[in-house]
């Protein structure tokens, strides 16, 4: 029997700090749950899936949900981050996680793709930070981009829309998806697993985000510890 109460867990680590998005620096535990259902070429986390190079029995757990909690209420942080992978995949068994949450008073934000469209378990969640995926992600267009599935986001209410470019070129198609999904609260966030790389980028898409009218973040684990796991 599927049981709701345990979920498959990459990793649990902080306290640190939210890298990326409208929260960007806010103190923060995070709950890396496994697997996913796209493969980015770039993807910084491909431990979490890519069984082609990593070994699930090495890199996931199934825990309780209980002693997910325990370990992030000993960080003494005030926010719970839910990321992947995709954590939407375990949508059911996340319903325990979020209240456990929610009962301590935490604000919880969940990281998406927005392939998968949230339903009741995912209620309490404060904050849904929906990264869809553009062509330059390298996944077919009809796996990575549910128009209908960024609509329920948005119709939320609870929705930042943040997309991860490489390039110039990427803006036109997150100008495009924006205009048929009827999407605000745009976040632009260049794509680098390194410093130097992420500076370079930022300073190259910062003129036209800012011309488009959109809003710009950054990725703060990556400035102050690269591609390291676990921070
Ligand atoms: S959706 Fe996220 S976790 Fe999945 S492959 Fe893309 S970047 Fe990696």
């Amino acid at each position: 029997m599927d049981d709701v109460a345990s979920l498959v867990v990459s990793e649990v680590f902080g306290p640190t700090w939210q890298g990326e998005g409208p929260s960007l620096g806010r103190r923060c535990g995070f709950v890396r749950l496994g697997r996913c259902n796209l493969a980015c070429t770039w993807c910084d986390t491909a431990y979490t899936w890519d069984w082609d190079r990593f070994d699930p029995a090495v890199e996931l757990a199934a825990r309780p949900v209980a002693d997910v909690l325990r370990e992030i209420e000993a960080m003494h942080v005030e926010m719970l981050v839910v990321t992947g992978g995709e954590p939407m995949l375990q949508q059911r068994h996340l319903r325990p996680l979020v209240s456990g949450a929610a009962e301590r008073g935490w604000r919880v934000e969940l990281e998406t793709a927005g392939t998968i469209a949230p339903g009741p378990a995912v209620d309490a969640v404060n904050a849904f930070n929906v990264s869809p995926k553009l062509a330059s992600s390298g996944n077919p267009v009809d796996r990575r981009y549910r128009p209908d599935v960024l609509r329920a986001f948005q119709s939320t209410g609870r929705a930042v829309f943040k997309f991860v470019a490489t390039g110039d070129a990427d803006l036109d198609e997150i100008a495009a998806m924006v205009e048929e999904c009827q999407l605000d609260a745009v976040w632009v966030m260049p794509e680098g697993t390194d410093a130097d790389t992420l500076i370079q980028r930022s300073r190259t898409l910062a003129p036209a985000v800012m011309e488009r009218g959109w809003n710009f973040t950054s990725r703060l684990h990556v400035l102050l510890w690269g591609d390291r796991r676990g921070v």
